[in-house]
């Protein structure tokens, strides 16, 4: 059965005040509130953003969702994944400032900030699905493991997958880098000339498939995974995506992680997109 849609308008002019409480009269309307369930450990999946990008849904804006999660004594807590490419959400740590600093926490909403994919973003569970790419998909552990979530998403275009929002925010937001790796199958790594040839990403490399000389690490693509391990722990950088090939098998491979995302929470999940 198709989701029941609710719309409302809204626009950036209004203040972030106005679209707080927007968001939640969309939240009472909808019964949204039959998604939560007393005692439930809510993930509150959000995008915290970057230094100096404002295209992101800020904190603000979002609090009285929050606040309609705390009335329902639900453990609702704001959470993100890491993200494959260099920055400062590569890691939890610095991933977990970023959002401080953008409101996104105790401070700002009244709820904690979690990080779901473990330091690194290889903490990961293993969700069977049968899907036609992907017989399992690997999901952030602590959004496999909570007990609802509450998705904020807002609209982005990208090469490769199209016009994203729920659907990205879901099967890419809470894959872990593994399950991120997956979804970019077609790609290869490559590790550039920053490379200081630290020999850390072979320590950490679970298929072997790096070796090192005297100036540099190399990838057997043979022997790769594709888990993102080196990715994660490469402290220069060094290790690289082409994110130029990414192909039709991406966006079903996306799809097939949103459903894994989603398994077993299939009534327990409200989606609020802004566009
Ligand atoms: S961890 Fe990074 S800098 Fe160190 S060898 Fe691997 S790619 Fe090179
Ligand atoms: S992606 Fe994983 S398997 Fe491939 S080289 Fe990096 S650590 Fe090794």
């Amino acid at each position: 059965m198709a989701s029941k849609v609710y719309l409302i308008r809204a626009s950036r002019d209004e203040g972030e005040d106005v679209i707080s409480e927007k968001a939640r009269a969309l939240f009472r309307a909808g019964g949204f509130s039959d998604c939560f369930k007393e005692n439930d450990l809510t993930a509150v999946k959000v995008h915290v953003g970057e230094d100096g990008n404002t295209t992101y849904i800020t904190a603000p804006c979002i609090k009285g969702l929050a606040e309609e999660l705390l009335a329902l004594n639900t453990k609702p807590f704001v959470t993100d994944t890491t993200t494959l490419y260099v920055g400062r959400r590569h890691n939890a740590v610095d991933h977990a400032i970023l959002a401080a600093e953008h409101g996104f926490g105790l401070e700002g909403l009244g709820i904690p900030w979690i990080p779901p994919d473990g330091l690194s973003g290889s903490s990961a569970e293993a969700v069977e699905i049968n899907g036609e790419i992907n017989k399992e998909v690997f999901i952030a552990h602590s959004i496999s493991r909570c007990q609802s979530i509450l998705s904020v998403a807002h609209f982005t275009g990208h090469v490769a997958s199209g016009l994203g929002a729920t659907l990205k925010t879901i099967g890419m937001g809470c894959a872990s880098k593994h399950g991120k790796m997956a979804q970019h199958a077609a790609l290869t790594l490559e590790i550039g000339d920053d490379c200081t040839s630290c020999g850390l990403c072979r320590e950490y490399c679970p298929a072997d498939a790096i070796t090192l000389d005297e100036v540099r690490a190399h990838i057997d693509q043979d022997k790769c995974i594709g888990c993102g391990e080196c990715m994660a722990m490469c402290r220069s950088g060094a290790v690289r995506c082409n994110w130029g090939q990414e192909t039709e098998v991406m966006q079903k491979s996306m799809a097939e992680h949103a459903f894994g995302a989603l398994k077993g929470k299939e009534d327990r999940a409200a989606f609020f997109n802004f566009v």
